[in-house]
C-alpha cells in the first residue's frame, strides 16, 4: 500500500484538516493546525507531503522520525503541528487497514469512557452561574474557565478579587462533587500567579492551567512548591523533551495537544514519561473533531489519563462547531459528561468530506486577539 495523495482544507471556525489517500482507496484524516497560523502549517504539510507521497502509510514510527527530524531543524509549533496532523491520518489509515480502532493498536483499552469537560465564560468570564448551570444540565461534571481576562501582570486588588469571585461562583454552582479547572493562559507574571493561586486555593480548583508562560518555565518549580493547587501545562510544549523540565518542576497535569505535540505517536510517549512522575494526562483540545478523535483514542488506552478538553460550544466556534464536519456524531455524544468508547476502526470519526470541501472554498482568516494595556503596551492574551 502506498500514499498517493495528500490534501489540506482550511475550514471554519479556525481549523486545518488534512486528508491522506492510499492506492488501496483508504483515506485517513488529520488535523494539523496552530490556531491563528493555519496557513503556515498548511505550507509545512505541503513540504512534508513531498516525502510521504509514495511511501507505505503503515510505517508510522519511521515516518514520524523522518518528518520530525529529517529536515535537520526540528521542533516548534509549525513543524510539530504539521507532523501531528499527518500522524493522525496515518494512524487512521492503519486502523482501517487492520480493521481496529487506534486504541486497540496501541495496546487496547484501559477504560470504557472518558471524562470530558466543557468550557464556560470565554476570555472575560461573565454570566458564569447560568452557563455552568446549563453545562450541569447537559450532564457535564467539570467545566473550565479563564481565571482572568486582560490583566496587569502582578494583578490589582480588584483583579485578584474578581478572579476569586468567579471561581467562588463556579464552586457554589458546581458543589463539592463537580470540578472547575482554571486557565491562567500565561496572563500573569510568576509573582502575579503566586498571588492569585494563594487566594483561590481554598476553592479547590481541579487544576490551574498555564500558571506561567512557557518561557518562564524555569520559575515553575518554585511556583509549584508554593501552592497546594495542582498545576497543569503543556498546550505550548511540542514534545517529550519540552515536557521533561515541566514534569521535573512538579506539575500535576500534562496537557499535550494532539494537534501540536507530535500527534498520537508522540503524545503516547509523553503520557508514559508523565506516568514516571505520577503526573496525569489531560490533553488540550479546543480544536475540531479529528483532533478530539485522536485525543479520545489516546485517552482510551492511557492509564494515567485524567480528563479531556473538547470544544462543543466553545467561544471560538463561530460559523462551525465540533459536529459540523462529521457524518456520525455518536463518538462525540457525551453522556453524563463522558465520551464512550466505540470499536469503529481508525480514529473512529467519519468526516463529511463534501462539507469539508465546501468549507475550504470559503476558508477562514482566524487570528487571536491582540490585547493592549491601558498605556498602549502589549498585553498577554
Ligand atoms: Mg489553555
Amino acid at each position: 500500500m502506498k500514499i498517493v495523495r495528500i490534501e489540506t482544507f482550511l475550514v471554519a471556525p479556525r481549523w486545518l484538516f488534512c486528508r491522506v489517500e492510499t492506492d488501496d482507496g483508504l483515506v485517513g484524516w488529520g488535523e494539523p493546525v496552530v490556531e491563528g497560523r493555519a496557513e503556515v502549517v498548511r505550507a509545512a504539510v505541503d513540504v512534508l507531503a513531498e516525502y510521504l507521497v509514495g511511501q507505505d502509510p503503515l510505517r508510522i514510527q519511521d515516518h514520524w522520525q523522518v518528518l520530525s527530524k529529517g529536515g535537520f531543524y526540528r521542533g516548534g509549533p509549525i513543524l510539530s503541528s504539521a507532523v501531528s496532523g499527518l500522524d493522525h491520518a496515518l494512524w487512521d489509515i492503519a486502523g482501517q487497514a487492520y480493521g481496529a480502532p487506534v486504541h486497540a493498536l496501541l495496546g487496547g483499552p484501559v477504560r470504557d469512557s472518558v471524562r470530558v469537560y466543557a468550557w464556560v465564560g470565554g476570555d472575560e468570564p461573565s454570566r458564569l452561574a447560568e452557563e455552568i448551570a446549563a453545562q450541569i444540565d447537559a450532564g457535564f461534571t467539570a467545566v473550565k474557565m479563564n481565571g482572568a481576562g486582560r490583566t496587569d501582570p502582578l494583578t490589582t486588588p480588584a483583579g485578584t478579587a474578581a478572579a476569586v469571585e468567579r471561581i467562588a461562583t463556579a464552586r457554589e454552582v458546581l458543589g463539592a462533587e463537580r470540578d472547575v479547572a482554571v486557565d491562567f493562559h500565561g496572563r500573569f507574571s510568576p509573582a502575579g500567579a503566586r498571588r492569585v493561586l494563594s487566594e483561590i486555593a481554598a476553592l479547590h480548583p481541579l487544576f490551574v492551567e498555564e500558571p506561567l508562560l512557557p518561557e518562564h518555565g524555569h520559575q515553575l518549580a518554585a511556583l509549584a512548591a508554593s501552592t497546594p493547587i495542582p498545576l497543569a501545562t503543556g498546550e505550548r510544549l511540542y514534545g517529550r523533551a519540552e515536557f521533561l523540565p515541566a514534569l521535573t518542576a512538579g506539575i500535576a497535569v500534562a496537557q499535550p495537544d494532539l494537534s501540536h505535540a507530535g500527534g498520537i505517536t508522540e503524545v503516547t510517549r509523553i503520557a508514559s514519561l508523565a506516568d514516571t512522575f505520577g503526573v496525569q494526562l489531560a490533553p488540550h483540545c479546543p480544536l475540531g473533531p479529528i483532533s478530539l478523535a485522536a485525543s479520545l483514542q489516546v485517552a482510551f488506552c492511557t492509564p494515567n489519563f485524567l480528563i479531556q478538553e473538547q470544544s462543543l460550544g466553545i467561544h471560538y466556534n463561530k460559523d462551525a462547531d465540533l459536529l459540523s464536519y462529521v457524518v456520525d456524531t455518536e463518538p462525540f455524544r457525551f453522556v453524563d459528561g463522558h465520551a464512550h468508547r466505540t470499536d469503529r476502526p481508525g480514529l473512529g470519526v467519519t468526516v463529511d468530506e463534501a462539507a469539508v470541501r465546501a468549507a475550504d472554498r470559503a476558508g477562514h482568516r482566524w487570528r487571536n486577539p491582540v490585547w493592549r494595556h491601558d498605556d498602549g503596551s502589549f498585553a498577554e492574551w
